[in-house]
């Protein structure tokens, strides 16, 4: 998961979770608050209610009781006590019933009962022919009041009495309930038996309930419920009025106040609460969606800008950091982890890309790092139409410095060697203004590059490798060390020898190996034809390999004959491949390159043991007694296993060594090398013959023979040419190499003998054996079997065929 993903899954749930909790928790509390200022306004309006009740109830009761103690009752009552007539002043009570104004209701019935209960007087606002109807409370006021009045003295009593009654028709109406005596102050409310007492019964009839719902209905809402229910009566409003929340919460949210007159229920429906909430609550998921989201946003751009955007950036100039490339990675200011980290990977690169660049033990750049700036440089030169020189540097013997001082020292020296290098460049002036001109590399072991840029003059290119090969005139010093090694120099120069900056290096490198051939400090430049030596070199290395692998060898069988009597002496093995390209190159080529690259070691082996195979099978089917010769290389005297090999095959095969001849070039033996005679000794000391090839073509000295355990020279085939050839007058070479050998007793074979001429010539030379075209090409095994078949090596007749058998390919043999 990437991190960006990684921090979604983390912060969003997390948020989430928070954010809704908190909103759940601020829907609740403003559902509470909402509650609470909704019960505010419930209690406002129950008490508004209860107390306009109230109001038009005390109203009621001050305003009665004034008239009822005031003149026009007593006047009433006194007439109609002492005059018994029942109307009297009727109407005069009546007008005054209707002069009383109430605010808080309407008088639609006054009556007045005496202590018998009967109606003294009435007034009935809707009905003129009502009479009192006696109610369950004025019933119970009688009770009352005939219960608690003493016959003797005088009782106090409760005089008022109240009720509330509801009615769908008529609305609210107060039914007020009073005794009183018209012969006391109204306030006393004290009685005796012996006073006359009434009762007056008045029915306000108060607004109606629906003015309440109005209000409410304004104030609290269309779903607003109101109940008013008359609990009963009482006789006094001292009563305690409480104030409760409704326990019918399942249906409605509401609070009643109740007292002993009334109980005021004021309720909303959940259904209009849920309403009341809806708005909240989608309010609150708003804000929970927007916070979270804000602050998801907000959160997620400073943790991307903070932390994901530098790690995806580091990740990313990671993955375009090319490979030698200038590092693209910026270093980060804050000291947070991932600066830290960033920072941290920038040094570790830094090094690595140091240890990948540059030669720990010189400074100096690395291969790779030299190709690289090669290829800019090309790229570069191009540009500006410049041409550059490379120089591929490679010391001499170096090998030796390390063999004989180990490996410490010979650092030391490759050390040295870089700074008088680039010292000795600076001495050349290859600089220009500030600017140097050139640049340094270390290759390998002890191989080094050099890049002269912009050049103008080739003189200077000349003068630069001229001092560079200076620093080891009379070797290469260090304190009083002298190290016997020298230095090869392959120059290339761009553009005119390479177009890139691969080839401007091999190319280089290529001039260096010829410079290399030099026995001697040298510098080379690039030319084609040494690139076609190298591409010889390099096509036939490869063919080489390939040959060895695939068992592309054979060989053929050069018969030797003995020079005085033409018996056949045996053969010298002469190695072919069936390989095409090894094929058309021939072993003259083929074996020196062979010998360069090592490979003939390999190739020797195999001719060796294919030889001594052949050897003993013919010794078990012919009783071969010959000579068989062997070419080895003189890369084998430097090569201690070699006599090993040799021995063994012996014991393997089991073959009498002293059948066997190995042939050494003389061109390539260097005389005078210790180790040349030991090898050399050892393999003499195994019993095999050791003959000294192509003779006279090398620098052999012949007061140098003496030294080395030689058996036979072979004259090249160079000075048996020369008989017939030469100046009558002067003797030919080869008499006198033959008299020398006679002098060292070594015997002679005669190589390359093409005519009868020199066939006599060398016979009555004394040459002891011969070989060459005249006699014998060199023979595919079967037809060298069908000579040895024909002739047995030890007798001195050996019938030859004259003809041949007409056929080109086949051996041309003569009788001697
Ligand atoms: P070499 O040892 O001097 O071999 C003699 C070469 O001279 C052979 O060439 C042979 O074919 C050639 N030759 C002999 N008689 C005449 C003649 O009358 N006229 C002319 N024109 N040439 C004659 P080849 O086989 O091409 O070998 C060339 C060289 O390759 C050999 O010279 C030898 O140095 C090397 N060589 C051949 N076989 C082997 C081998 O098995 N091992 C090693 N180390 N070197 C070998
Ligand atoms: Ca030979
Ligand atoms: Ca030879």
């Amino acid at each position: 998961m990437k991190l960006s993903a990684k921090v979604n899954f983390i912060i969003l749930p997390v948020m989430l979770v928070i954010f809704s909790l908190a909103g759940i928790l601020s829907y609740n509390s403003q559902k509470t608050q909402l509650i609470s200022s909704l019960s505010e306004k419930i209690e406002y309006e129950l008490k508004h209610i209860s107390d306009s009740l109230k109001d038009s109830l005390y109203e009621l009761d001050s305003v009665a009781n004034m008239f009822l103690g005031g003149q026009s009752v007593n006047k009433y009552l006194n007439n109609l006590r002492f005059d018994s007539h029942k109307n009297y002043s009727n109407k005069e009570l009546v007008k005054s019933i209707n002069q009383l104004e109430l605010r808080g209701g309407e008088i639609v019935i006054f009556g007045i009962l005496n202590s018998d209960k009967e109606e003294v007087f009435l007034y009935d606002a809707e009905d003129p022919f009502a009479t009192i109807e006696i109610t369950e409370a004025i019933t119970e006021h009688f009770a009352y009041i005939n219960e608690n009045i003493k016959p003797q003295g005088v009782s106090e009593l409760q005089p008022s009495r109240y009720q509330l009654l509801m009615t769908e028709k008529r609305g609210n109406e107060i039914l007020w309930i009073r005794t009183f005596s018209p012969d006391q102050a109204i306030s006393t409310t004290s009685f005796s038996k012996g006073h006359s007492i009434y009762t007056a019964i008045i029915k306000l009839r108060l607004p109606r309930a629906t003015n309440y719902m109005h209000e409410l209905k304004s104030s609290l809402g269309e779903n607003v419920l109101i109940n008013i229910s008359p609990i009963g009566h009482s006789q006094t409003m001292e009563s305690v009025t409480t104030l409760n929340f409704m326990n019918d919460k399942d249906i409605n949210y509401g609070l009643y106040l109740a007292n002993q007159l009334w109980k005021i229920e004021v309720s909303v429906p959940y259904t209009y609460l849920d309403k009341l909430y809806q708005p909240y609550r989608f309010l609150f998921l708003s804000i929970v969606i927007a916070v979270t989201g804000i602050t998801f946003i907000l959160l997620k751009s400073l943790i991307t800008s903070r932390i994901i955007n530098p790690v995806v950036n580091l990740t990313k100039q990671v993955e375009d950091t090319v490979p030698g490339d200038k590092l693209r990675i910026a270093r980060l200011q804050s000291n947070d982890e991932v600066s830290l980290l960033t920072n941290k990977y920038i040094d570790l690169i830094m090094k690595l890309d140091n240890i990948a660049k540059y030669d720990h033990l010189t400074g100096l750049a690395n291969r790779i790092q030299f190709q690289l700036e090669l290829s800019k440089l090309v790229s570069n030169s191009l540009n500006q139409q410049t041409r550059f020189a490379m120089f591929y540097i490679d010391l001499n013997n170096f090998k030796s410095v390390n063999e004989r001082f180990g490996h410490f020292i010979g650092d030391q020296v490759l050390k040295v060697f870089s700074t008088r290098l680039a010292e000795s460049l600076h001495e050349t002036n290859l600089t220009h203004g500030d600017e140097s001109q050139f640049d340094i590399a270390r290759l390998s072991g002890d191989e080094f590059g050099l890049v002269i840029h912009n050049v103008r003059d080739m003189n200077n290119v000349v003068q630069a490798a001229k001092n560079i090969i200076s620093l080891f005139d009379e070797g290469f010093r260090i304190d009083n060390h002298l190290f016997d090694i020298g230095i090869s120099i392959g120059i290339a120069m761009y553009p005119d020898d390479a177009e890139d900056a691969d080839h401007v290096i091999k190319k280089a490198d290529i001039a260096m190996y010829s410079a290399k051939s030099c026995s001697h400090s040298a510098y080379q430049f690039y030319t084609s034809k040494l690139s076609y030596e190298i591409e010889r070199y390099e096509t036939v290395t490869m063919s080489l390999k390939d040959a060895l692998v695939n068992n592309e060898f054979y060989l053929v069988y050069m018969p030797i004959y003995d020079c005085q009597n033409g018996s056949l002496r045996g053969c010298e093995v002469l190695l072919r491949s069936t390989n095409e390209t090894l094929a058309a190159y021939g072993p003259e080529q083929f074996i020196p390159i062979a010998e360069k690259s090592g490979l003939i070691k390999d190739m020797d082996y195999w001719v060796l043991e294919s030889a001594f195979q052949k050897l003993s099978e013919w010794i078990k089917k012919f009783s071969f007694s010959g000579v068989l010769a062997i070419n080895f290389s003189s890369w084998q005297l430097k090569n201690p296993e070699f006599v090993e090999k040799v021995s063994g095959l012996i014991d393997t095969y089991q073959v009498p060594p002293q059948l066997i001849e190995l042939e050494i070039t003389e061109t390539c033996f260097v005389p005078g090398e210790h180790k040349n005679g030991d090898i050399l000794s050892a393999l003499h000391g195994l019993g095999v013959n050791l003959s000294l090839d192509d003779f006279g073509t090398g620098f052999t000295a012949f007061s140098q023979l003496i030294d080395y355990p030689i058996d036979i020279l072979k004259i090249d085939r160079m000075f048996i040419n020369e008989i017939n050839k030469g100046k009558t007058e002067d003797r030919p070479l080869v008499d006198i190499i033959v008299d020398v050998a006679k002098l060292y007793h070594l015997e002679v074979v005669a190589e390359g003998v093409e005519t009868e001429e020199q066939l006599n010539y060398v016979r009555a030379l004394g040459c002891q054996l011969v070989q060459g075209y005249f006699l014998s090409k060199p023979l595919p095994e079967a037809e060298f079997v069908l000579l040895l078949e024909k002739s047995n090596p030890q007798v001195s007749e050996i019938v030859l065929d004259k003809e041949g058998n007409g056929d080109l390919s086949s051996p041309r043999c003569q009788v001697l």
